[in-house]
């Protein structure tokens, strides 16, 4: 089966993985801007690093059938640094109108701090006034509730902002309803260790449906598995899931959310086609 991974960070992977996702079955990949491991000194290393994403990468992922596209902001951690931070926010429109952009992430909190809050919310507004998508990072672990929480209440009392285009990420079984229930797409990711595994995920799905709903590896150079989308298509598969259920979680659904980014250029129609029926005769 043909899918997708919305969330996954290539720059920390090696070139063997993309041989290994395209093997299979990976069609489109997405890759927000996050922390690079340090934090960065000036407003030109984030410029480096969006060139990173919407010029290099692509070309990357091509080699591989795989198409790339991304999302840019200051990730969260670095938000303590407002200075810099607001340098950043005002850099983005350099690289809007980038064809692989879809908007603006992974924003959101990491500590639940006041700076991450403001500079969160000039995200926000700076993708009310561009017009773009929101990719949504949630904090781990213990942070995860409350930051959640202070999220979507920052997005509910912005009236600009329309949940349909926004996707909270990194979702829980705690978490999950409160994002679907506001109207917000969400995101679970696979992770070996920490947040959800293959099996959690199903879980999920069983508890929740298929709407506005997708599943990522949010792959990076921590332990994390790049083929993590198939491992929840075969658990799927396993518990008896059909085709078309496995198909709208792990392709449809983040397709269909793409589409509505502003620079969205739709795949020939051919080639959905033939994804389809090579999905069909796979079943
Ligand atoms: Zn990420």
């Amino acid at each position: 089966m043909n899918y997708i991974d919305p969330h996954i960070h290539m720059i920390s992977r090696v070139t063997d993985d993309y041989h290994r996702m395209a093997l299979s079955g990976c069609a489109a990949i997405s890759e927000p801007a996050f922390w690079a491991g340090f934090d960065r000194g000036s407003v030109d290393g984030f410029r480096d690093y969006f060139h990173h994403l919407t010029e290099v990468e692509p070309k990357r992922a091509a080699l591989f059938g795989i198409r790339h596209y991304s999302w840019l902001c200051i990730n969260a951690k670095e938000a303590e640094n407002v200075e810099l931070s607001r340098g950043v926010i005002q850099m983005i429109p350099e690289f809007l109108n980038k064809p692989n952009v879809l908007g603006i992430g992974e924003i959101g909190l990491n500590k639940n701090t006041k700076n991450e809050a403001i500079i969160f919310q000039e995200h926000v507004d700076l993708a009310m006034k561009t017009n773009e998508l929101i990719l949504i990072h949630t904090p781990h672990l213990e942070d995860k509730y409350k930051g959640t929480r202070m999220i979507i209440d920052m997005l509910k009392n912005d009236k600009r902002v329309n949940p349909e285009r926004v996707l909270i990420d990194h979702v829980e079984e705690h978490t999950v309803r409160h994002a679907l229930d506001n109207g917000f797409w969400c995101a679970m990711t696979l992770y070996p260790t920490t947040k959800c595994t293959p099996q959690r995920a199903a879980d999920i799905i069983e508890m929740v449906g298929t709407e506005r709903i997708m599943a990522n590896s949010a792959g990076d150079w921590g332990k994390s598995d790049p083929l993590a989308v198939p491992e929840l298509i075969l658990e799927l598969r396993r518990r008896g899931h059909p085709e078309s259920v496995i198909r709208k979680l792990v392709f449809e659904n983040p397709l269909s959310f793409w589409r509505m980014s502003n620079r969205w250029q739709e795949w020939p129609v051919e080639e959905v086609a033939a994804k389809k029926k090579k999905d069909k005769a796979r079943v």
